[in-house]
């Protein structure tokens, strides 16, 4: 991914409350958008001007024909509040993030993430990297704000059961890891619209931990159709199971690892 930084020039006078407005909502959609990654995008004031650091999947990601309808709005809003419409720099690689999928049509897709991944939910099943989100058709509303939204707070579970501090570690393990959980539904309904749209066999990724003993994690079946559905080896070193009716791939618990 790329670090880059956007300038917005004040063209008159203007006020501190209506710039900061008029930067996070552009920000926040740009956001939705799957345009720009993270969850900080840190702002200065320069004499006349503001800067702000963000970071893309791909070095065209602010370029306007990515922008949904909701970035168009704000970036008309720009000039209600004195601003010109941003200047993009890209500063360079991203040495700490993945690289956007290169592939021109993936042959299927795995909406996956962790805490630790700031990138795009939604992996290429061919080479595991992130699929930039602007580049689908958009899901709703005109952006992809409910596959974001279920993104945080799958990390925001994640986070929880890794830290194991909270007695909510096991309503959140329950999230993660039940066929029936919300926010399992929500996210299989996003795999089926996002599958509808892009064309392409979308798989969601449900995350296994616990369980008795290796044999019976091993012969666990398909929590949605009960059938058999071990993959040996592990496509790309996590999926060992894959079921191809329900549209579903997990680990091996990681208990047993
Ligand atoms: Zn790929
Ligand atoms: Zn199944």
């Amino acid at each position: 991914m790329y670090a880059a930084q956007l300038t917005f020039e004040c063209y008159r006078d203007t006020t501190i409350t209506a710039v900061e407005k008029a930067i996070t909502s552009l920000i926040d959609s740009y956001y939705f958008n799957g345009q720009i990654v993270g969850r900080e995008f840190p702002t200065v004031m320069k004499d006349g001007y503001f800067v702000t650091r963000v970071v893309c999947p791909q070095k065209d990601a602010l370029q306007g024909h990515n922008n949904s309808a909701v970035v168009e709005h704000f970036s008309t809003k720009l000039s209600d509040a004195g601003l010109l419409q941003p200047k993009v720099k890209i500063l360079g690689l991203d040495i700490n993030s993945d690289s956007s999928d290169e592939c021109e049509s993936p042959s299927w897709q795995i909406l996956y993430t962790t805490f630790v991944h700031s990138c795009s939910p939604l992996r290429c099943g061919d080479h595991f990297s992130p699929i930039a989100l602007y580049t689908l058709p958009p899901i709703a509303n005109g952006d992809f704000k409910t596959v974001l939204k279920w993104q945080q707070d799958w990390q925001a579970c994640d986070q929880i059961q890794m830290n194991g501090a909270l007695k909510a570690e096991f309503a959140v393990l329950e999230e993660l890891t039940s066929f029936n959980s919300d926010l399992t539904r929500r996210g299989r309904d996003i795999c089926k619209e996002i599958e509808r749209l892009s064309k392409r066999p979308t798989y969601y990724y449900l995350y296994r931990v616990g369980g008795s003993d290796l044999q019976s994690e091993t012969n666990r079946t398909c929590p949605g159709c009960d059938t058999h559905w071990q993959v040996d080896p592990p496509i790309h070193g996590v999926f060992s199971f894959k079921c191809d009716n329900c549209r579903l791939v997990s680990n091996l618990s990681w208990d047993f690892q």
